[in-house]
């Protein structure tokens, strides 16, 4: 099968192709696991992530990849839950011990063998893939491949990060960084809180624009400040200082949700300017969001197509992957990008 492969840890400004289109053997399933022929996968910042070693795979090659759309092609001895022909999507969460007390209590994101999806096995930049029959799910007829895409990483854990925030209906949400989780998480955030104002912070006009389109009332730039201090907020940027502005502009009691599985290390002095009673006092908290757990998968894709969220999207050839992760990298954004198969 044809397949972007990565093959060592490296850098995106020494090298603009970090992945290689390659023959790779085709995958076979497992027991309780389909094999699946992947008709799309987003392209998200974590591959990023990957190549440049942040969160580096364990292995090499590699085939990158977590928000893979596609058909079962065939099951592997003892699966039952799918047919062949099913549309399944495969998101972050490959696979867990099921035992511990994080999986026994639906934490399984915070399980220590959690395995991820294109890091600890192969993923969906490929023209098959396998998983276990457990976390490949259903996708809602509503929404189409390409539109399924994204919503199972970006939109599941900006599902997560939306519910880890505690926030209630009227409270004042802000959004630090206006990616692609970012931008589902605000029609989440208005279905659920209809009486929430949603301040957005984001570094380019087009982003703040975009913010605006689907609902923010007021969207800026990372330092500036807002006309209110928030409740609560979600960080989805790569860095450390619109955490310290974050923390700044909340409200006694706030709450500041980070969901990035790594921070780059570019501007780390940024932490020094943290002050005690301005940054963090009155109660402030700090919660990171780690991976994705199987539940949020399901329920997310649920309530995507109650809304409905419908992702806007940019569409690339398998081939052209590391394009789209380049533009990724130089926040050349709008909507997701998605590869096609
Ligand atoms: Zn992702
Ligand atoms: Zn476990």
């Amino acid at each position: 099968m044809r397949a972007m492969v990565l093959h060592n840890i490296t850098r995106l400004e020494d090298n603009q192709t970090p992945l290689q289109i390659e023959e790779f053997p085709m995958p076979v399933p497992k027991e309780k696991e389909v094999l699946v022929k992947v008709s799309v996968c987003g392209v998200c910042h974590t591959e990023l992530d990957e190549i440049e070693g942040r969160t580096p795979p364990p292995r090499f090659p590699v085939i990158l990849g977590h928000q893979v759309v596609g058909t079962v092609e065939k099951q592997g001895e003892r699966a039952t839950k799918f047919k062949t022909g099913d549309r399944v999507g495969i998101a972050w969460i490959h696979s867990a011990c099921g035992k511990c007390t994080h999986c026994r209590n639906g934490n399984d994101n915070l399980c220590d063998q959690f395995q991820a999806t294109g890091r600890d096995t192969h993923g969906g930049y490929a023209e098959y893939t396998t998983v276990s029959e457990d976390y490949a799910f259903p996708i809602p007829e509503l929404f189409s491949d390409l539109e399924a895409a994204p919503l199972l990483c970006a939109g599941t854990i900006g599902y997560r990060s939306l519910r880890l925030t505690n926030m209630r209906d009227g409270d004042i949400l802000g959004l630090v960084g206006f990616g692609a989780s970012a931008h589902l998480v605000i029609q989440m955030a208005r279905h659920r809180y209809p009486h929430s104002k949603i301040f957005v912070f984001a570094r380019t006009e087009g982003e703040r624009a975009f913010a605006r389109d689907l609902g923010a009332v007021w969207a800026g730039g990372i330092d500036e400040k807002p006309p209110e201090k928030m409740n609560c907020a979600i960080d989805t940027t790569p860095v450390w200082k619109p955490i310290v502005e974050a923390l700044g502009n909340l409200a006694p009691g706030g709450r500041l949700v980070i969901n990035a599985i790594r921070k780059e290390n570019i501007d780390r002095d940024a932490l020094l300017k943290l002050e005690y009673p301005h940054h963090l006092w009155h109660e402030k908290e700090i919660k990171s969001v780690a991976n994705v757990a199987r539940t949020d998968v399901s329920e997310f894709l649920q309530l995507a197509a109650k809304i409905p969220i419908k992702p806007e999207v940019q569409t690339f050839k398998l081939e052209e992957a590391n394009t789209a992760l380049l533009e990724l990298k130089g926040s050349k954004i709008r909507g997701a990008k998605v590869l096609i198969l």
